[in-house]
């Protein structure tokens, strides 16, 4: 940490942080130049609080350089993290999954016909909303439990991985027998009593990236998890809100680079949220491949036009053949 004091500091000023930081076990480095009054602060400074510093009389700004997120961090994890989902079945490390399914579970014939789609395709996983979090009190709230249940009993007929949203810490507990991987939604990704309860479990958690979240918002999100005892976090890209509105977000695929070198955990890519568009979604999935992402989850649904939720943003199943052909069609070239 750097602390840049105020050209005209006293001496007096200084003493005081200086003798602030050293009681505390830093040790504090005059690095001063001719024109900037400066110190750099070594120790561990994770837990300092950097506007009690800024608070100090005589400092103009503290200069934070240690990552506020410990366990996420590729200095904490050299090697990539792989997260078993279930025996002969991994997220992170070079593999390329999928997660697809309809936005919101709808019925079982619905759930039934994609289930179909994927053991054919070999996809090993499949999603299903129960408790969506929607932008409206009027829009379609999710069929609750019931939902997930019958989510799992189709999931279980085809050997299928279940990946559902969780919204609210009680509802872990809830749903736990029922669900593989639990997902936390953009709208949740700063839910931190939900974050907290999802660090006590063992199975994975997939963290989707905030509307407006930082990356390194995103990675402290992912470490609440991991300091609450669980490390398998998988982080999923799925758009930001930017002033574009073409698009329903803006894919930040640079972000899957960046997570990659500040983060040993596996990233995913959410081209439907991304996009709003199915037009856009072989594309935006081969992208993601390419700039090594660990997988995509994707909407897919037999009839979009008669989806509750995100039938614009869904694929037809005849597409998302085409997809899973094109996605095994380019790894075997990279
Ligand atoms: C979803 O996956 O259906 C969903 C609501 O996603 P997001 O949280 O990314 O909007
Ligand atoms: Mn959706």
């Amino acid at each position: 940490m750097i602390v840049q004091m105020k050209k005209y500091a006293t001496e007096k000023e200084i003493k005081k942080l200086v003798d602030f930081l050293t009681e505390r076990g830093f040790s504090v480095k005059d690095i001063s130049s001719e024109e900037i009054k400066m110190f750099g602060v070594v120790g561990d400074t994770m837990n300092l609080n950097v506007s009690h510093i800024e608070a100090f009389e005589g400092v103009y700004k503290v200069h934070k350089i240690q990552k506020t997120y410990r366990l996420a961090s590729r200095d904490y994890k050299k090697e990539d993290t792989i997260i078993k989902v279930k025996e002969g079945l991994t997220i992170g490390g070079g593999s390329f999954q999928i997660i697809a399914g309809p936005c919101a579970v709808e019925d079982k014939e619905t759930m039934i016909e994609i289930a179909e789609n994927l053991r054919d395709n070999n996809v090993k996983m499949i999603r299903g909303g129960v408790f969506k979090p929607r932008t409206s009190p009027y829009s379609f709230q999710g069929l609750g439990i019931a939902g997930l249940k019958m989510l799992k009993e189709v999931a279980d007929k085809y050997n299928l991985v279940v990946v559902t949203e969780v919204i609210s810490p009680e509802q872990v507990d809830l749903i736990k027998d029922y669900v593989d991987i639990y997902q936390v939604g953009t709208r949740n990704m700063q839910n931190y009593p939900l974050l907290k309860v999802l660090g006590a479990q063992k199975k994975p958690v997939i963290i989707k990236r905030g509307m407006s979240a930082t990356i390194e918002e995103w990675l402290l999100s992912a470490e609440y998890v991991l300091e609450g005892g669980n490390p398998n976090v998988i982080l999923c890209e799925r758009g930001i809100r930017t002033f574009e509105r073409y698009t329903r977000n803006t894919l930040d695929i640079t972000a899957v680079l960046a997570v990659k070198e500040l983060s040993h955990l596996p990233v995913m890519v959410d081209p439907s949220h991304a996009s709003g568009k199915y037009e856009m979604i072989e594309k935006l999935s081969l992208a993601s491949l390419v700039v090594g992402a660990d997988g995509i989850m994707v909407e897919i649904h037999p009839h979009p036009e008669k989806a509750y939720s995100d039938g614009a943003q869904s694929l037809k199943l005849h597409k998302f053949n085409s997809l899973v052909k094109e996605v095994n069609r380019l790894k075997k070239v990279l």
